[in-house]
Parts: structure tokens; sequence; C-alpha cells
């Protein structure tokens, strides 16, 4: 189902009571955004906490990552049951940050994709093209390419449940924010892509940009009519920024 949806990834930032305390503030200002979904995404080590603080609230709760192997002997591993243990129903995979530090391959998001659909967690993928690849106007042909070798495998049911994040690796974490015709274009080029291999499921899929996104920006992006939302970075780390951007719709 196409929701709004303002999704904060909190990357390796926050002690566990900073942490709780994020959680808590934004769960007490949710209330003014009842119009969009609001998830935070902390760190493995503060799920469980964090999930009790949002208890009784509207706002989700997401890890960052999982292990694509179900249980054993994969030490430093998180399995996606585990996650789930913990109450989180969303996971973000495929962020650059793991495609390019942690090595992570279609191969390997192909099966961390299974784990968290076998443990019922609703998968944030994301896609996106680096600098380069952009400046050499391959950016379509990257971001296609990025969904043709994962997402395109799930059935129907999966698919129905996955929110997509576009996120130019360009502007994660840079300052520098895609402009949002750019953001449009791809976001379009994106639920057109999905639309060949899942019709007008396509239509329903929400679709969120992340990259540098502020309070100051988030109109103008969220504004184009395939811009669903936003995966958040630094700005998630910030209550009233956080919350800006969710009234930015
Ligand atoms: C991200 O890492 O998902 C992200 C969008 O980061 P930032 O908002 O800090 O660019």
């Amino acid at each position: 189902m196409r929701k709004k949806i303002v999704a904060g990834n909190w990357k390796m930032n926050t002690s566990v009571t900073k942490g709780i305390e994020l959680a808590a503030a934004v769960a007490d200002k949710s209330k003014e955004t009842a119009n969009v979904l609001l998830i935070v995404a902390p760190p493995f080590t503060h799920l469980t906490k964090v999930g009790e603080q949002l208890k009784g609230s509207a706002v989700a709760l997401s890890a960052q990552n999982c292990a694509t192997e179900t249980s054993g002997a994969y030490t430093g591993e998180v399995a996606a049951s585990m996650i789930a243990d913990t109450g989180a129903t969303y996971c973000i995979l495929g962020h650059s940050e793991r495609r390019e530090y942690y090595g992570e391959t279609s191969e390997t998001l192909n099966k961390k994709l299974a784990q968290c659909f076998a443990s019922k967690l609703s998968p944030i993928f994301c896609v996106g093209e680096k600098l380069d690849e952009r400046e050499s106007n391959r950016h379509f042909e990257i971001v296609k390419a990025q969904l043709q070798s994962t997402v395109f495998n799930l059935s129907d049911e999966e698919f129905d449940q996955t929110i997509i994040a576009y996120e130019p690796v360009w502007a994660i974490g840079t300052g520098k924010t895609a402009m949002p015709e750019q953001a449009q274009e791809m976001h379009a080029f994106i639920r057109k892509t999905l639309a060949e291999k899942f019709g007008t499921k396509a239509d329903n899929i929400s679709i969120l940009y992340g990259g540098s996104c502020n309070p100051s920006n988030a109109k103008a992006l969220f504004s184009n009519p395939d811009v669903d939302g936003g995966l958040i970075g630094g700005a998630s780390l910030k209550v009233d920024d956080f919350l800006a951007i969710a009234k930015s719709f």
C-alpha cells in the first residue's frame, strides 16, 4: 500500500540512553504528523529498548541490516528472526554504505531479502548510483540493474511488503541533495521499471528519497508525484529536524 513515509537511519550513532531519549521524543511528537508513517532504525544494540519505548505509539521500528543466514555459527551476525523478536517490523537493506564498505552484492541482498520475508520484516531496499555513474549518464542503467538483480526476484506478495529508497550515493552525507526534478525523474523511472515486472502493483509501492534531505529541502522533494517520503540519515538524529521533514508533505 502506497504510504507517506519518513524513516530515520541512525547509522552507528547514539548511545543506548540517547537512542531511547530520541525515540521517546519522536514518539511524543509523532501525533503532529498522523498522515505520515514514521520509522526509526537504530543500531542493533538499541532495538529492544527503543522498541519498548515506542510501544503504544505509531512509530515503527527498523533494523539497518540483517544476516544472510537463519542461525548458527556466524559470529557477529544478527538474524532477521532476532530482529523481529525485538518488535521491529522493517529492515533497511542494500544501503550504499553496506554495498561499499562490506561488499554487499545482489547475491548477498537476495539472501537477506529472503531472510526478512521469512521473519515478516518489510525491507526498505536502497538503490542508487555513484557520482561517476551519474556523470557518465549511466544512472538509469545502474539503478535498473540493481532492481532487476534483486527486487525483480520477489513474489507479488513480497513486493507488496517492500519499500524502495532511492539514494544517490553522491548525495549521502555530503550536503548535496538531488534537485527535486532529478529525484522525480528517477523515482518515476523506478516505478516504471518495477511496473515492467509487477504491473499496476508498482503504483502502490512507496519510493523514498534519501541523501542530505533536511527541513529546508524536504518540501520541494516530497511535492513530486513519485516521491513518497524520505530515508533520512543525519537529520534523523535531531528530533525537531526529523519531525519538520515529516511535516513537509
Ligand atoms: C542515508 O544514509 O540513508 C542518508 C540518507 O544519509 P544523509 O541523510 O545523512 O545523507
